[in-house]
């Protein structure tokens, strides 16, 4: 990083899969006290570029699978300084990242300080433009405790990689699990097959998902070839789950002890955590319908729009504040000041608590459906239509309708060799929500739009309904 010229403070931006050589090149980066840049891999060209610009780089790391994407990103920008972390030998053009390691003689560790960044994480763009959430050097330690706290770490863990780095919940697990001593097995990507292969080589016993990768593994016809009883703890979260899901999970892969984790890249991660015996028990002792309790450290309260703490069951949204907080966002105060209000972040999340302190993350405000004058949340739609045992997967949004505003529409993946009517499905929700809640239409697609970590897009969903349409967001 020195003989490159990066000095404390600067942005060094990565594009690359998962791999070794780009998780030590991600840790040397503050050693200088410059900033992390790591880059979703999903972007197009052009998206790469905006980041790029946004956070006013000039140096880029890149493997062998964006040789492409860089030349396009360094054709565009004459100081942009291109370093191939990749394997082989590396393009012309490019510097070599193992001859500036080799030249290099050691330095001193920057003296930095807690507040100093250590990384802008662009976020997954579910709701809208990326933005640079700015996470400082204190903002990852406290977040690892939140895991140290919520998982059984130890030098034994054998963590399983598998979100992209460029995502907090690949970050801040991989500092808290160097932390105790584990160790990481690393793969360059998520895809059904190789996964369950990496964890029955690996004998890995530690991995976190987004609820769709688990979903595409207990669907997959090979699922039963590979042995995956080497995982005792396992993660799961970064969006909702159905009922249905969690019930199929625990029935297929009964020595894995899941957690859910519900965070965000502003709160550094995670927030709360559903722990696993809460997954049991009779009445309400079982918890496996809500999302989680707040983890030590994490000051969180609901509130309603005027910002005064809603009565217990109430729902309202969930703010936060303390050490996890981001920073800001890079370069975009304005959007700062409307998250960030009296030292409170707003995650934009719905939600309610029990007496018990259980979170119940009802949905994201933005995804609220209001159909004659009555709210409905998709999360709670998308589970009774998910209990149908046709349905792979499904999306909930609202569509314009002349007299209640929004309808409720399902957007519905099937299972393979399986099929359901629009009627079918609506008729196998009636009993299961209120009459209002229930689907008035289901539209069948063969895959649904994802982000890069594994997330349903809901815009590109919504936007052939709202096309000449301002639709309205409460
Ligand atoms: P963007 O913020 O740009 O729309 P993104 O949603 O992918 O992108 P993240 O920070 O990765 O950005 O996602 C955090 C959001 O994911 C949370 O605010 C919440 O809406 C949702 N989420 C995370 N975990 C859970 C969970 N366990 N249950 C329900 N929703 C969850």
């Amino acid at each position: 990083m020195q003989r490159l010229g990066a000095t404390p403070g600067d942005r060094v931006a990565a594009l690359a899969l998962n791999s070794d050589v780009l998780f030590r090149a991600l840790f040397a980066i503050p050693w200088v006290g410059a900033v992390v840049v790591p880059l979703n891999t999903r972007w197009s060209v052009p998206e790469l570029s905006r980041a790029l610009e946004d956070c006013d780089t000039t140096i880029l790391l890149v493997d062998e699978n964006f040789l492409n994407e860089a030349s396009r990103l360094k054709a565009s920008n004459e100081r942009l300084k291109v370093v191939y972390i990749g394997a082989g030998e590396c393009p012309s053009g490019f510097l070599d990242y193992r001859r500036l390691v080799a030249a290099a003689s050691p330095v001193p560790e920057h003296q930095g300080s807690g507040d100093e960044l250590f990384c802008v994480l662009y976020t997954g763009g579910t709701t809208g433009h990326p933005k640079g959430v700015m996470l400082s050097h204190t903002n990852l330690f406290v977040a690892s405790q939140f895991w140290l706290s919520t998982c059984h770490f130890s030098s034994e863990t054998k963590y399983l990689h598998i979100a992209g780095f460029f995502h907090i919940v690949a970050t801040v697990p991989a500092i808290a699990v160097m932390m105790v001593g584990g160790s990481h097995v690393i793969e360059p990507k998520f895809d059904p097959v190789p996964t369950m292969r990496a964890i029955q080589e690996s004998k890995a016993n530690f991995a976190t998902f987004v609820p769709v990768m688990i979903n595409m593994m207990l669907q997959h016809p090979d699922f039963d070839r590979y042995d995956l009883t080497s995982m005792r703890q396992c993660v799961y979260g970064g969006s909702p789950i159905p009922d249905a899901l969690i019930d199929r999970m625990i029935e297929k892969l009964p020595t894995w002890q899941f957690i859910q984790g519900y965070g965000q890249t502003e709160s550094s991660g995670i927030l709360t955590n559903l722990p696993w015996h809460s997954h049991f028990g009779q009445g309400s002792a079982c918890k496996r319908k809500a999302t989680g309790l707040p983890v030590y450290g994490v000051n969180l309260k609901i509130v309603d729009p005027e910002g005064k703490e809603v009565e217990p069951n109430e729902q309202g949204e969930i703010v936060v504040c303390g050490l996890n907080v981001m920073r800001g966002y890079w370069g975009n105060e304005e959007a700062t000041k409307a998250t960030i209000r009296d030292g409170w972040l707003h995650t934009g999340d719905a939600a309610r608590m029990d007496n018990e302190g259980f979170i119940t993350v009802v949905d994201r405000i933005k995804d609220m459906i209001v159909t004659g004058g009555e709210n409905v949340f998709s999360i709670e739609v998308e589970n009774a239509v998910a209990a149908h045992p046709a349905v792979s997967q499904c999306a909930v949004i609202g569509v314009p309708h002349p007299k209640w505003g929004e309808s409720v529409h399902a957007v519905v993946v099937l299972r393979a060799m399986m099929s359901a009517t629009e009627e079918e499905l609506i008729d196998h929700c009636r009993p299961l929500i209120a009459n209002y809640k229930c689907p008035r239409s289901v539209e069948f697609v063969s895959e649904m739009p994802m982000s890069a970590a594994g997330k349903i897009v809901k815009g590109p969903l919504r936007e052939r309904h709202w096309r000449n349409q301002p639709r309205r967001v409460s």
